[in-house]
């Protein structure tokens, strides 16, 4: 086989595995329940709670454990909780059941200013953040914000979405016969799923405004929260709230059309 045959080879195989990577992908299509939205998602409710609760004690322990003091853990248990039940009751009516069993814990870390959830329904805050709210309104805007992400199945989504491009960038590198064509193929997928993260905390935000009218908090709070975390941060981004969001004015112009739209 001559030079040019090799290359057509290669481009035919490439094809075929980047065909193969977009089949698989748009074959996990499902929709879900709780949003109504179509996803492309390869594992059930369930899994995502067996992952979640799984990787849990790993997470806590990154962050220095539970912050130790039960009182505080009771309060935000009991903040997240009251946003659950108003979602839940919300489902109930229009015929949903939620799937996922919501905790939340609070993280002995008072130099970490982040909050972050676990697929299926763990939610975590750190002392560092906790320490800057100033009202339970405010916490309600951060766990709302969380409980977003779970319930719009951020991750499963990621999870799908970095398995495609693993699979294109695998096409890539069969089509080039050259390895620098592939890493420039998995650069573009991470830059990708950065895009793809701006919107999870765009949506996040929407379904915390949504999430704190049902349980009668004040949805401006959220507001606070993003100015909270714009200061703690100094400008640079080092929170799962700020790291990947298009720009903090940006994320409140959005957040104060949704309280318009939503409030009465
Ligand atoms: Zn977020």
């Amino acid at each position: 086989m001559n030079n040019s045959g090799g290359f057509k080879l290669r481009l035919v195989i490439g094809a075929v595995m980047a065909l193969m990577a977009l089949f698989s992908y748009y074959s996990k299509t499902q929709e879900n329940p709780l949003t109504g939205e179509k996803q492309q998602i390869g594992i059930t409710p369930e899994e995502e709670m067996a992952m979640g609760m799984q990787s849990a004690p790993q997470m806590a322990e990154e962050y220095g454990g539970l912050y130790p003091d039960q009182e505080v853990q009771k309060y935000v248990k009991g903040v997240g909780n009251k946003l659950v039940t108003a979602f839940s009751r919300e489902m109930q009516n229009s015929g949903v059941d939620v799937p996922y069993r919501f905790d939340f814990h609070v993280l002995n870390d008072r130099r970490t200013v982040n909050a972050f959830a676990l697929p299926g329904g763990q939610v975590f805050i750190t002392e560092g953040l906790l320490g800057r709210l100033k009202t339970e309104d405010q916490l309600a805007g951060v766990l709302g914000h969380e409980i977003g992400h779970v319930v719009h199945r951020h991750s499963a989504e990621q999870m799908a979405q970095s398995e495609f491009y693993q699979g294109l960038a695998g096409a890539a590198t069969a089509a080039s016969g050259d390895m620098g064509t592939g890493q420039i193929a998995n650069y573009v997928a991470q830059v990708r799923l950065m895009k793809f993260g701006r919107n999870d905390e765009l949506e996040s935000d929407e379904f915390g405004v949504r999430n704190m009218i049902s349980a009668r908090y004040d949805p401006n709070a959220l507001i606070d929260v993003m100015q909270i975390l714009a200061e703690a941060s100094g400008g640079r981004s080092q929170d799962e709230f700020m790291s990947t969001h298009p720009s903090p004015d940006n994320r409140i112009a959005k957040i104060k059309e949704h309280i318009a739209r939503y409030r009465y």
